[in-house]
């Protein structure tokens, strides 16, 4: 099975994401957590990815989409749950090719809901209550990182609608409330 989650940053894909992952037996590929292992590791790309974080854009194309491949490539079951990728209509393009090339095919993007004012507010408090709070969760970056999204991450969606691909829950509910949303979206799914 392979699955997409999108939406906006602070919408809750990582924790869905972790919730779906053990239930199905999915990797979970994260290109927000691959960008902040290579910081940590002070690699080039780290070095240079950190750079265009702290502003809230995107990390270039070239980079994310070769970071995907090899994920994809070095794992051994093809079930997969990107979050926080694709993030533009490139980005959603390539995927499909990478996918088609492997002769395997998304089976669902599910978009997580939360309007931005709800966002900005969670986003803070992530903040304050972690001690490790990330250098791009403050509220200058985040309205960067909206901002992007608006213009750039949306663009994906009318791709995936007119795919019959794309279903949208309402992020505003509890985590288990939108794990179940999820999971019922899953078990729609045609059995191959
Ligand atoms: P969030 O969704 O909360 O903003 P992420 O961890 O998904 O958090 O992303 C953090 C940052 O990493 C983004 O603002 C962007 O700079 C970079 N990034 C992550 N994924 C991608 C991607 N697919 N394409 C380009 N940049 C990305």
């Amino acid at each position: 099975m392979i699955i997409v989650l999108f939406g906006p940053p602070g919408a809750g894909k990582g924790t869905q994401a972790e919730k779906l992952v053990d239930k199905h037996n999915l990797k979970q590929l994260s290109t927000g957590e691959m960008l902040r292992d290579a910081i940590v590791k002070g690699s080039d790309l780290g070095k240079k990815a950190k750079a265009i974080m702290d502003r809230g854009e995107l990390v270039s194309d070239g980079i994310i989409l070769s970071m995907i491949r090899q994920k994809i490539e070095e794992t051994k079951g093809k079930s997969f749950i990107f979050d926080g990728f694709p993030r533009n209509l490139e980005q959603a393009k390539a995927l499909d090719e990478m996918l088609n090339q492997l002769k395997l095919t998304l089976d669902l993007v599910v978009e997580i809901v939360v309007d931005d004012d709800i966002l900005i507010n969670r986003i803070e408090n992530r903040a304050q209550a972690s001690q490790n709070a990330r250098s791009d969760d403050n509220e200058e970056v985040l309205n960067k990182r909206l901002k992007v999204y608006h213009q750039s991450t949306e663009k994906i969606r009318p791709y995936y609608l007119n795919k019959r691909k794309l279903v949208k829950i309402d992020g505003i509910r509890s985590i288990e409330e939108v794990t179940n949303d999820i999971e019922s979206h899953i078990r729609n799914l045609p059995q191959k």
